[in-house]
């Protein structure tokens, strides 16, 4: 569906994109994870056709943004920033100037089904809240029914409540066959949400893969948490077993990059002291853990 490759892009003498290159498939959902400045907004707008580069190239669909942005418009759906309509605009008024735009009949349908039809058609902008701001503008990208959606930070400033609902909207659109690119800083939401991560740290693509490649390719340890009833652990390990600490709790922690290694040695000699293990606990490393590993915990 995307094909970026080897992007570059100079804001003075500070190269923001030393050579970005990635993939995305149809139909998934693809996270590019940065942290602050790493150059996300800027990858996506020149994907979107807003923003000029000095190298390399990108294709939608085949298709070259650099030289048929006009086709590319028609593929993709853009989520505005929250400045980009009028206070005084209305949903419905907001959504008639859409579909004008596209030159597609009106698209009411596509606000109810973002909760946005009823008493919320007749709304000022200004009056609505984040949400349903993120409501509209999903709804307004979708006008012209595009197979590429584009979103940059989609649930920024949200409450739980309210990104959970856009993330149900958006692995929605996604089952419908919508293609989504999203750039986010937010980890828990690229592990939940998205079938690919790219990370983009130091002007380039510096990890990706599914999340759960990214997790179970990683040199960092998961940790196994395990509380019996006769507290065997305390004194006795099996051979070769370091254990980390032993919580107030009075679960014993270990450290280790296959947990299911480490439960073959330690379940049978818990059993042969005669214990039982009244809880257990695996917390495998994160796509935090991986981000603060290929970024150095900073930029
Ligand atoms: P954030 O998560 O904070 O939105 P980002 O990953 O989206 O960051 P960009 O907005 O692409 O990053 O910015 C990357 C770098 O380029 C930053 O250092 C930013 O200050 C710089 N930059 C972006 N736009 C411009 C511009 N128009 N002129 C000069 N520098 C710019």
């Amino acid at each position: 569906m995307i094909k970026v490759n080897n992007l570059q892009r100079s804001y003075g003498s500070k190269q923001v994109l030393k050579g970005v290159s990635f993939s995305v498939n149809q139909g998934e959902i693809f996270a590019l994870l940065g942290a602050n400045g790493a150059g996300k907004t800027t990858t996506i707008e020149c994907l979107e056709g807003l923003r000029k580069w000095n190298v390399g190239e990108i294709e939608v669909e085949g298709v070259s943004v650099a030289k048929s942005p006009d086709k590319i418009r028609k593929i993709l759906g853009i989520q505005l920033q929250s400045t980009a309509l009028a206070d005084n605009m209305t949903a419905k008024e907001a959504m008639q100037l859409f579909c004008a735009w596209h030159s597609v009949t009106y698209r009411g349908d596509l606000l109810e089904r973002f909760d946005m039809g009823g008493e919320y058609l007749n709304k000022t902008y200004v009056s609505l809240s984040t949400g349903r701001k993120r409501r509209l503008h999903l709804a307004l990208a979708l006008c012209h029914r595009p197979r590429l959606l584009v979103l940059d930070e989609p649930t920024a400033g949200l409450d739980v409540e309210g990104r959970n609902t856009l993330h149900q909207e958006i692995r929605r659109l996604r089952d419908e066959g919508v293609t989504i690119l999203m750039a986010t800083h937010d980890m828990a939401e690229a592990e939940t949400l998205s079938d690919y991560i790219a990370i983009l740290r130091g002007g380039v693509i510096a990890r990706e893969g599914t999340p759960m490649e990214l997790t179970a390719a990683s040199d960092i340890q998961s940790r196994v948490l395990v509380k019996t009833r006769n507290d065997s652990l305390r004194e006795i390990l099996p051979h070769g077993l370091e254990k980390l600490e032993t919580t107030p709790e009075g679960y014993s922690v270990f450290k280790c990059k296959d947990a299911a290694e480490l439960l073959l040695t330690l379940l049978p000699h818990i059993q042969k002291h005669g214990d039982t293990v009244t809880d257990l606990r695996v917390a495998r490393a994160s796509i935090e853990d991986i981000f603060l590993s290929v970024a150095g915990g900073a930029k």
